[in-house]
């Protein structure tokens, strides 16, 4: 199948924002080269102004967004399938979101909770209490919030010593954390997140994860090995935390074997070390369940969320044990922005939304209908190894055919292809030998089955 530089496909399902003028078809529609010649003149600017180091994967300059569309500049309809890395679980403007945020924005937008407290923080702790596994109404967890996910890690860690009375933070390999001192000590890339930038944090342990494709091991034997390692090379008694992603975002939507989690949970359990799941990016409905964890059987001490919580607008959520959160001094915890009103009014409309909308039903149907597509793709070109995730958290792995080696260039290939069709696709793992999906929940089935034909041209195009 081939396709023009100017490409347009239609859904019969037209979910248009209400004010004409700001309304998205939810159409993929290439009219210029990607990047077009304004978001060229916008990248000319801003180079000027702002430090590489600030790196934008694909520099077309979004100006209007609904649902599954982004909207350049240009006038390019670009469907997303990055959702500015997983945050846009809802949709782009979803339209309770932005009436809640915006009636918010009329009210109060900042007060600091810590000075004087306002309802909407107290809401999202409630839903927070009401979703965590673990949390029962008798005994239910609390809630810091903060900004952004790398703050939830820095918070997590921060009480877990507190509670524990010791330094050690254990985390696992091809994890990612953040990008503040603490959690870019914590990634398992030196570069580009900590390199040069030391002295980088001490007491953080890094353990081998599981990893089915490439290790082979079963859960239990993976957790076997993790947990010699730490007990070894840490020390279970000195270790305050470890901190595991449920599936890993930036290390390559890695599913870890059965019984893996669940095992280092009774070892942390057993050791009085703190669970802690790092949510920021498998969590908010995004894989079928509020929480990943859940699937997996565990119930953490800690759960940290924040990219999907609130629409688009910053917040992150440390949610533990009260026994845990409890132990830190009045004052020991917070922030200036820690939970702005505006971004509380937005997540409380999300936790309704998913609800209201059955997102979770959603994003079952993504993993039935893409998961369906890619495995599809991979029977048909052997450079794809495998097809992993849950939910509308899904990914393929780029091998060298006939091995487990992994295929950058392949991977670098099929998404430019997309790219110039007007698809965002996104690598991930330490490799970047996957490309991972993570649309909206209220992606269409249209979209996702146009996703999959651009899809399958790029692998016809890069494995020619
Ligand atoms: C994105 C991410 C973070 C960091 O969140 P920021 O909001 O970018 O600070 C932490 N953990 C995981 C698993 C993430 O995907």
């Amino acid at each position: 199948m081939t396709e023009s530089n100017v490409s347009t496909h239609s859904s019969p399902v037209s979910a248009d924002a209400a004010s004409p003028e700001t309304a998205v078809s939810q159409e993929r529609r290439v009219v210029t080269a990607i990047p077009g010649p304004r978001s060229q003149e916008i990248h000319a600017r801003r180079q000027a102004v702002v430090p590489p180091g600030v790196h934008s994967v694909l520099p077309v300059y979004i100006e209007r967004a609904h649902d599954s569309i982004v909207v350049d500049v240009d006038g390019n309809h670009i469907v997303d399938m990055c959702g500015g890395i997983g945050v846009m679980t809802v949709g782009h403007t979803d339209d309770a979101v932005v009436a809640a945020a915006t009636a918010q924005l009329q009210k109060v937008t900042h007060t600091l909770f810590t000075m004087t407290p306002y309802e909407p923080y107290v809401q999202v702790a409630e839903h927070l209490a009401k979703h965590v596994p673990g949390s029962t109404a008798d005994a239910p967890y609390k809630t810091l919030l903060m900004n952004s996910g790398a703050e939830a890690v820095e918070n997590g860690v921060k009480i877990a010593r507190k509670f524990t009375g010791r330094p050690g933070v254990a985390v696992l390999e091809h994890a990612y954390h953040g990008r503040t001192m603490l959690t870019a000590s914590m990634n398992h890339k030196a570069a580009p997140y900590a390199l040069g930038y030391g002295p980088r944090a001490s007491d953080i342990y890094k353990a081998p994860n599981s990893y089915p494709l490439q290790d082979g091991l079963s859960g239990a034997e993976a957790a076997a090995r993790t947990i010699a390692y730490l007990e070894k090379c840490a020390g279970a008694s000195d270790l305050a935390c470890l901190v595991v992603e449920p599936i890993q975002g930036e290390g390559g939507f890695i599913v870890p074997a059965d019984g893996f989690l669940p095992a280092l949970a009774e070892w942390c359990r057993d050791n009085g070390i703190v669970f802690i799941a790092d949510e920021v990016q498998a969590g908010m409905a995004r894989t079928g369940t509020v929480f990943s964890i859940e699937q997996f059987g565990v119930e953490p001490d800690i759960v940290l969320s924040a990219k999907g919580i609130a629409g688009g607008l910053p917040l992150a959520g440390i949610t533990g044990r009260a026994e845990i959160m409890d132990q830190s001094q009045p004052g020991g915890l917070g922030g200036t922005f820690g939970g702005n009103p505006v971004s509380c009014a937005a997540a409380v409309a999300v936790f309704e939304q998913i609800e209201a909308q059955d997102l979770l039903a959603e994003a079952r149907r993504i993993e039935r209908v893409f998961g369906a597509g890619l495995t599809r793709l991979a029977e048909k070109y052997p450079v794809i190894a495998e097809v992993r995730g849950k939910g509308a958290m899904l990914a393929i792995e780029v091998v060298q055919p006939g091995t487990t080696a992994p295929n950058a260039e392949v991977v670098a290939q099929v998404i430019d292809f997309a790219a110039q069709q007007g698809v965002l696709l996104l690598s991930s793992g330490v490799h970047n030998q996957a490309i991972r999906f993570l649309p909206s929940l209220k992606m269409t089935d249209e979209l996702l089955e146009d996703v999959l034909s651009v899809l399958d041209a790029a692998f016809a195009a890069a494995t020619a």
